[in-house]
């Protein structure tokens, strides 16, 4: 036997790094509060305040007291998931125009997790990233070693990137609506992807964890890539309950596999499975009902008020901005407002510009990509009063 315990230094030092972002964050912010006093108001974590729904934290309680029950007990789930979620999932995609069959559907513990494997089922590649985006697409591509090509987002493009002629064949990551931007992509601008990705046999991979902040009578803009035909051939799709339905603790997202969806000849699906059983014995069963009491009317009733809630907090927000004079991204279906510093000021100076002088926290933009520079999001995740409070000290400031 040779060879000794070794922290692999080259990825999760020089590769990965620290978590810069939110360390940093999080040591400015001690420093303020140990400093004034007082605690900021946060704008700056993407993560949900508002209780669960009646109708879903009942299917959890009940469903978690019925293990106590001979009848009510269950062990290892299904490894996809429990059909009844598979199968109410489904049916909402029916609902979209998208044919989904329940079987293609594959019930994890957060969008997050299948993030994360998506680049072990690939040899090394090119993946394709929008500037600013969701920084984990980044990270678990820089850990597998592949080679990352940004693509702008910026007001010549209304921050939604499309191919370009060096576009290859890699993996396209699209996110709908957008972290950090808020912007989504129309039925048009969605073909362009599934086209140039059927051309050049490509991946997409189809982030919707915000497509609920779609209004429900917007048909112009897709819930769901699979909306546009040719999609279930060049695309899987990674959904979400944590932004709409309150599931950030509780933990339950789907990743869609179609059938038709072959890399050089073999369905992604069967790879998918092998190494999800790898990683994961599944989702618990109490979890699992009440994302699909989630989907029921009263369930969506109850997850549509608390999504109108917080876009409320993002209307304050960007009504305030305004009133400073500061523009913010046409992000309408998204809980994220997404403006430029002003004064010409980077990311950082304007965080600490806000703290110092308001004392609220957001998120500088420059943490999402180097695109992001000079750019801010605030968070709409907050309570009503914060979100009112922080429009009064912007307005002030
Ligand atoms: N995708 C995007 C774009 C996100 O912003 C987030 C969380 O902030 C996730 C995925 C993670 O979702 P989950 O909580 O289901 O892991």
């Amino acid at each position: 036997m040779t060879g000794e315990l070794a922290i692999n230094r080259g990825v999760t030092e020089e590769v990965l790094g620290g978590d810069y972002l939110f360390a940093e964050v999080a040591r400015r912010v001690a420093e303020h509060t140990a400093a004034r006093g007082e605690k900021p108001i946060d704008l700056g974590i993407g993560d949900v305040t508002l209780p669960l729904p009646a109708c879903v934290a009942e299917a959890l309680a009940t469903a978690s007291a019925g293990m106590g029950s001979v009848e009510g007990f269950r062990g290892y789930p299904p490894a996809d998931g429990y059909d009844f979620l598979r199968r109410a999932i489904s049916e909402l995609y029916a609902e979209e125009g998208a044919r989904v069959p329940a079987g293609d559907i594959f019930i994890s513990d957060g969008a997050k997790t299948d993030l994360a494997l998506i680049p072990h089922l690939f040899g090394r590649c090119t993946v394709y990233l929008a500037d600013p985006t969701y920084p984990a697409y980044r990270d678990v591509n820089l850990a597998a070693g592949n080679g990352i090509r940004y693509l702008r987002a910026d007001i010549g493009n209304d921050l939604l990137p499309l191919p370009d002629a060096a576009c290859g064949r890699g993996i396209y990551y699209i996110c709908t609506p957008g972290n950090p931007t808020g912007a989504a992509y129309d039925r048009a601008r969605l073909a362009v992807w599934v086209e140039h990705a059927l051309a050049t046999g490509s991946l997409i991979v189809c982030d919707t964890a915000y497509s609920a902040f779609i209004p429900e009578d917007d048909t112009e803009h897709p819930r769901t890539i699979y909306s546009v035909p040719g999609a279930e051939k060049c695309a899987l799709e990674v959904g979400s309950f944590s932004k709409s339905a309150g599931f950030t603790g509780l933990r339950c997202g789907f990743t869609v596999l179609p059938s038709e969806l072959r890399i050089d000849g073999r369905p992604l699906r069967d790879i998918w499975r092998r190494y999800k059983a790898i990683t994961s014995n599944g989702v618990a069963y109490p979890v699992q009902c009440a994302a699909a009491a989630a989907l029921t009317p009263q369930g969506r009733a109850g997850c549509r008020e608390n999504i109108k809630y917080y876009l409320g907090n993002a209307r304050i927000l960007r009504a305030a901005l305004a009133a400073r004079g500061i523009g913010s991204a046409p992000g309408e279906m998204s809980p994220y407002v997404w403006f430029r510093c002003p004064d010409g000021l980077s990311s950082w100076e304007f965080f600490d510009r806000l703290l110092d002088r308001a004392g609220i926290i957001g998120t500088p933009g420059s943490g999402f990509g180097a695109a992001g520079e000079g750019c801010f999001r605030f968070s709409a995740f907050c309570s009503r009063p914060a979100a009112m409070e922080a429009a009064r000290r912007l307005r002030e400031m």
